[in-house]
């Protein structure tokens, strides 16, 4: 990629793709394709190819997706491996098509099996039953993945995968109903804190294990290895995140420390506590020459600052 390469960000409102756009801006990228969703539906195949015919961008970031947390992936779950194949088969296909130089498309963590060993290593894909909470989302992004690899066994492209860990930070969801645990808790948290609640309702047992990393780091990790690394030296996919995870139980504690809420936690065990864990090897990653910078707390900080401005 060069400074005046064509790079089409999909989804570059969401979490994912806003970051990946500040972090290309940043580093002097200035030639960036973008389309709202009003402007471009991704589902609809004519009017993806008549995208990429058109405008012809050398380099393709496919963060857009239909995302959510463990409530909204199982209340809607045939939109999600809908959509989701959709964007999918019609972005990359359109890709190959137009001579797209480089593609990067983004998984998930959750494409591995429920009880996988701990930390998840990229091997473990396709080795045992998924969790039911995120089934659908999960089948579209290895269907994501196993697209890539097969263009680029047949038609020799060079279409990478990457799957990041639980991400949070500015332009996340906010939403209670259909957010991920993070922006959910700073939410309550801060609405408790400011009303005086006496209490704050956390789903599920507190037991469960996640990883979490700022998008700007993830977004930071997509740019270096569209500059820097190949298919080929990558493999199937690489897992990004930042190889150290804690229990939603903890996730609370600091979440109430940060945001300075005095009052207590109460655990709903009506609600699903999703998979008992999701920590990456990021091995690879590190031996392809990336790491995270920012600290759980401090990535916290950020994201509970941009709430405020935000709301
Ligand atoms: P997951 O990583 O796919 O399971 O997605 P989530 O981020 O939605 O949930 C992670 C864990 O946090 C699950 O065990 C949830 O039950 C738990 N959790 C606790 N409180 C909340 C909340 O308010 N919202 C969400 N989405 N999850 C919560």
């Amino acid at each position: 990629m060069d400074y005046n390469s064509k790079i089409y960000i999909s989804g570059h409102r969401g979490l994912v793709g806003s970051a990946i756009d500040r972090n290309l801006q940043s580093k002097g990228y200035h030639n960036i394709l973008t389309r709202t969703h009003q402007e471009l539906d991704l589902t609809n195949q004519q009017e993806v190819n008549k995208f990429f015919e058109e405008h012809k961008p050398e380099y393709v970031f496919l963060a857009a997706a239909k995302v959510g947390g463990i409530l909204a992936n199982s209340t809607y779950s045939a939109e999600f491996i809908y959509q989701n194949l959709m964007i999918e088969a019609n972005v990359i296909h359109a890709a190959y098509k137009n001579g797209v130089k480089k593609l990067l498309f983004l998984g998930s963590s959750c494409i591995y099996p429920k009880f996988a060993p701990q930390p998840l290593r990229e091997e473990y894909l396709l080795t045992g039953e998924l969790e039911e909470t995120n089934e659908a989302y999960a089948i579209a992004k290895i269907a994501g993945i196993r697209l890539c690899k097969h263009y680029n066994q047949q038609y020799g492209t060079n279409f990478i995968s990457v799957m990041p860990t639980n991400l949070y930070g500015p332009n996340d969801n906010f939403d209670l109903q259909t957010s991920h645990v993070m922006p959910a808790l700073i939410r309550k948290f801060h609405e408790a804190k400011i009303t005086n609640e006496h209490q704050v309702v956390v789903w599920g047992t507190g037991k469960p294990r996640r990883e979490f990393m700022h998008v700007d780091d993830m977004a930071d990790a997509c740019v270096y290895l569209m500059e820097n690394c190949t298919a080929d030296d990558i493999g199937e996919f690489v897992n990004i995140g930042v190889g150290k995870d804690l229990s939603i139980y903890e996730l609370a504690q600091l979440i109430k420390d940060i945001i300075g809420y005095e009052g207590e936690i109460v655990y709903d065990s009506t609600k699903p506590d999703g998979t008992p864990q999701k920590l990456l090897d990021v091995s690879k990653l590190h031996k392809l020459g990336w790491s995270a910078r920012l600290s759980l707390s401090e990535g916290i900080q950020q994201s509970y600052e941009w709430y405020l401005k935000s709301r």
